[in-house]
């Protein structure tokens, strides 16, 4: 078991949103001279006061057997906002969310080296239950999954596994109602799921998320299948989310990045293939006045 001291309802009353301060840092002025070699070039860091930060990424690499996927990545995500992860196909944004609920234990020969802290609890330390670690941080995948059931069965799958014992129905609509799908589906709660858009699939897979009253909620890319009118309204629902919920999202797109999150973590990879954190900051500064020149030339279409 995971034990936190964080809320386990989202209805308990959340701190209030995290103490944004950017890290300078000393290579700041000779990178923006050129790009250094990856490997000499400190990130830029951002710092959350101690009960703001939900993870903390301690010198995390992800190994896929030999194949370093993720090299060294030392950042903390912060409470009730939304961090997003940019950076170029193939830099390890995938495999470092992964990592953030142990989905890459389903992967043979995955493993990690450093330590990720889940409200200062070491998630891969002996004894921490992976399934429970999952039922906290959710996920939401790229392309929509729901499962083959109606709408109603769908949601109350988790907690049914998880042995719920309360009132169903309520924790159903609920959970419906905080994924914005409620209104839509109320009264086809026993169709199946996968007929509905592909917008309201989404929903339905962040409404099943919910329904085990997660901490936590990662977002792999859940926009790249959907129409862009489809895409906003998951946007504003992700805003209206991260009231209780602490959102991770990794996206190619970086108009979405710079539109929804409140956080960006720019990764990209070195000669190795490896991908490692360049800059975190706050998403208006980093996407207007990056501290890295790697940055820059990211985010202007410069590379990747
Ligand atoms: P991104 O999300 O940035 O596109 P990924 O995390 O998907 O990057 O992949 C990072 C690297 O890890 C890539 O080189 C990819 O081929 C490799 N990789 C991803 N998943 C696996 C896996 N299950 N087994 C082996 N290698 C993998």
């Amino acid at each position: 078991m995971v034990d936190t001291q964080h809320p386990e309802s989202p209805e308990t009353e959340m701190s209030p949103g995290p103490t944004i301060r950017v890290m300078a840092n000393a290579h700041d002025v000779d990178e923006r001279e050129g790009i250094a070699p990856a490997s000499t070039v400190a990130p830029i860091a951002m710092e959350f006061a101690d009960d703001e930060v939900v993870f903390a990424l301690d010198s995390l690499s992800c190994y896929y057997g030999d194949f370093r996927a993720v090299r060294d990545i030392t950042l903390s995500v912060p409470t009730n906002r939304i961090t997003a992860i940019i950076g170029p196909s193939g830099c390890g944004k995938s495999t470092l969310l992964r990592s953030f609920n142990r989905m890459n234990d389903l992967v043979d020969g995955a493993r990690i080296e450093g330590r990720i802290l889940y409200h200062g609890v070491d998630l891969y330390a002996d004894g921490v239950d992976a399934v429970e670690v999952r039922r906290r941080i959710g996920m939401v995948f790229q392309k929509p999954n729901p499962f083959p059931k109606s709408i109603y069965d769908n949601v109350a799958f988790g907690p049914r596994v998880a042995g719920f014992r309360g009132d169903m129905d309520t924790l159903v609509e609920e959970s419906l109602r905080r994924a914005a799908l409620w209104d839509e589906v109320k009264d086809k709660l026993r169709a199946p799921g996968t007929a509905l858009s592909g917008g309201q699939q989404q929903r339905l897979c962040i409404a099943r998320a919910i329904a085990v009253e997660p901490d936590v909620i990662l977002m792999d890319e859940p926009c790249s299948a959907l129409d862009p009118i489809a895409t906003l309204r998951i946007e504003e629902l992700m805003h209206e989310l991260k009231e209780n919920y602490t959102i991770v999202i990794v996206t190619h797109n970086m108009q979405q990045a710079a539109r929804a999150s409140d956080v960006t973590a720019f990764l990209t990879m070195g000669e190795d293939r490896a991908g490692y954190l360049v800059e975190m900051a706050p998403t208006h500064k980093l996407f207007t006045t990056p501290g890295s020149r790697m940055t820059e030339d990211y985010i202007t279409g410069r590379f990747g």
